[in-house]
């Protein structure tokens, strides 16, 4: 296989080849992004029906990650494969509707781009091997959730669960820590969390945060070992504080506002699983214990 020994030996070729999949990938997480949250608000209505014993809607069409096509929210004009190429394709629509000229979100291709640089920059980091492609698939998903907590205040379980077995059974293989690490992990992970929101709801009676963000740190432990936790909150603390009140300011809204606390995470995580090391050590320095 000449491709793959031309990306093992060529470290910006491979990172080059990480951008497109990424890309790629970025446009898929967009569809997902969009489309899970309803898949899920449909399936709790059926189940809510079906409790409450009232008759169940009428089965509409298909929807599902693949089906239907795209379409434009606005005139419903079916999205061409042409029209669906990462970046290149916003740019050459300049951002509109080829049909009726409605301006497209600029958000679709800075996902796509996100995840391009993202993915590259895993690849480069690790390398050609296992690690880059444990990591490219926890980096996707962590894209796709922050989004979605961001818009719904909702981590799905059909993201977040499958990604915690996945991360032990990377760490079977020794991927990023050991085994036992990674089993502690996603027990203090979900723990520690679970600890602060109810003592924060039984001194204050308010939710700070909900049960989907237990899991999201689970996961993040599942992948690193426990050793990433304490890293992971601090920084996470630290991002929400400073975006929090910048969303603050710029939003005027009220403190009681819910600020998803997900994508904090998310960013800390992995922060603390490419970097962790090298912040800890450079704290320890700085602090004077080295
Ligand atoms: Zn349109």
């Amino acid at each position: 296989m000449q491709v793959i020994d031309f990306l093992a030996s060529h470290m910006l070729a491979f990172a080059l080849f990480a951008l497109l999949i990424g890309l790629l990938i970025g446009s898929f997480l967009n569809v997902v992004i969009y489309r899970l949250p309803k898949m899920m608000q449909r399936d709790w209505r059926a189940q809510a029906r079906e409790i409450l014993e009232l008759p169940a809607e009428p089965a509409g069409a298909t929807f599902n990650l693949i089906l239907p096509n795209s379409t434009c929210p606005q005139c419903s004009h079916e999205i061409k494969a042409w029209e669906n190429i990462p970046l290149i394709s916003y740019l050459a629509l300049r951002g509109k509707c080829s049909s009726c000229k409605t301006p497209i979100s600029a958000r679709y291709p800075l996902v796509e781009l996100a995840c391009g640089v993202l993915s590259a920059y895993v690849a480069w980091h690790f390398g050609f091997t296992w690690q880059t492609a444990g990591m490219l698939v926890l980096t996707w998903g962590l894209l796709a959730m922050s989004l979605i907590d961001a818009d719904h205040q909702l981590l799905p379980d059909a993201l977040v669960l499958p990604l915690l077995w996945l991360g032990l059974i990377a760490n079977y293989f020794g991927l990023f820590t050991s085994l036992e690490d990674a089993l502690w992990g996603a027990i203090a992970g979900y723990l520690s969390l679970w600890s602060v929101y109810w003592l924060f709801k039984l001194v204050t009676g308010k939710e700070g945060m909900g049960y989907g963000d237990f899991k999201l740190l689970a996961m993040l432990g599942a992948w690193g070992g426990w050793q990433v936790l304490p890293l992971t909150i601090l920084l996470s603390s630290l991002v929400g504080a400073i975006l929090g009140v910048l969303m603050l300011k710029m939003r005027n809204a009220q403190t009681s506002t819910p600020i998803p606390f997900g994508p904090y995470l998310a960013i800390a995580g992995w922060i603390a699983l490419l970097w962790g090391d090298r912040i800890t050590d450079t704290y320890l320095q700085f602090a004077g214990f080295r």
